[in-house]
């Protein structure tokens, strides 16, 4: 692996080498604490922090900003496993535990948005990997990010798992008193012990619906992207019905179904996950998903019209504001460094 290089064992084990990523030193750091036993963060010097999603993809929004790569929240199903191996990282616990984190990346932006090419358009967050996972508890980049949105009323979402996002709720109103502030938690279901061995490293689904609560009654609209609805596991009629209707009680603006799909990168390590937990699902998973990485057609209408049904008897808006998170659909958004890295690499 490209790192081997790199020390990871120790209490606050530090090394510095220079590696041809993001084209600067790379500090990796490894924390002897119970928080970030395990965890290697990688901290590097990023060129640019707003990237322009490509032409050619589905995501309804044109800029992101992701100040990490690899996401401890450790989702089996994540979409976003694929990136890592750009950076020549495994797509499984590399993922989970290699975290590279953009130290640079609120003094970038700043510089970013005022620089007169910038139009001020919106930016979308966490559409990559999570922007509030566990690394950021220690390196409080979002404050920093939000403060110089706040400042320049540079209109923005963020799409979470994180209940740390709260920490920051201060500067969220005060941005949303200048311009457009759109939020979405992701919750696909409220079975807890499906997500202890599905989304570890995550907050339980009752308390991101609380983070949904509270920043709504704070005046910061948060809709819930109902994703990934697993097939069998989280898909019967009477577990649909209770997490639309925990989505309905914590007061979520709209909400959006996604089913599971399965891209390379995440597919080995969901399938590999579903060979332990359930075994006998195996059949129907390649039955399911035989044609590629998406679900049939006719699976997601269906799921899709019964969440819709149940958002309409459990009185959830239809709420569709311009700029807001609602039509998501989870997909890694390649970044210039990333592709840059792989083309150093090869
Ligand atoms: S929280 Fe989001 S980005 Fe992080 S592992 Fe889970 S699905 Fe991936």
């Amino acid at each position: 692996m490209r790192w081997d290089s790199l020390s990871r064992d120790g209490a606050e084990n530090t090394n510095v080498t220079t590696p041809a990523l993001f084209g600067t030193d790379v500090v990796s750091r490894t924390f002897d604490t119970p928080e970030f036993r395990g965890i290697t963060f990688h901290e590097v010097r990023a060129r640019s922090i707003v990237n322009r999603v490509p032409g050619a993809s589905r995501m309804p929004f044109e800029w992101t900003i992701n100040p990490y790569r690899g996401c401890s929240h450790a989702c089996v199903y994540c979409f976003a496993r694929k990136t890592h191996s750009y950076l020549d990282l495994d797509t499984g616990l590399d993922f989970d535990s290699q975290i590279i984190v953009k130290v640079n990346a609120p003094d970038l932006l700043r510089r970013e948005l005022a620089a007169p090419r910038w139009k001020g358009e919106h930016i979308a967050m966490g559409t990559n990997v999570d922007c509030y996972q566990r690394a950021e508890g220690r390196y409080r980049l979002m404050p920093g990010i939000l403060t110089a949105l706040r400042d320049r009323a540079n209109p923005f979402s963020i799409l979470t798992k994180g209940s740390l996002i709260l920490r920051d709720l201060e500067l969220l109103e005060q941005a949303a008193q200048v311009t457009d502030v759109s939020t979405a938690v992701s919750v696909g279901f409220t079975d807890r012990e499906l997500w202890r061995t599905v989304e570890p490293g995550t907050p339980s689904p009752q308390k991101r619906l609380d983070v949904c609560r509270t920043l709504n009654e704070h005046g910061i609209p948060s809709t819930v992207l109902m994703a990934p609805v697993l097939p069998y596991l989280s898909d019967s009629p009477e577990q649909l019905r209770a997490t639309v209707r925990a989505i309905a009680e914590a007061g979520a603006t709209s909400v959006t179904p996604l089913v599971l799909h399965l891209r390379p990168g995440a597919r080995e390590w969901y399938m590999a996950w579903l060979s332990v937990h359930h075994p006998r699902l195996i059949p129907r998973y390649k039955a399911l998903y035989a044609d590629g990485s998406y679900a049939p057609t006719w699976y997601q209408r269906r799921i899709t019209r019964q969440v819709h049904d149940l958002a309409t008897e459990y009185g959830i808006g239809p709420a569709h504001r311009p700029g807001s998170m609602r039509r998501v659909e989870p997909e890694p958004v390649p970044e210039p460094e990333a592709e840059a890295t792989q083309l150093t690499l090869l």
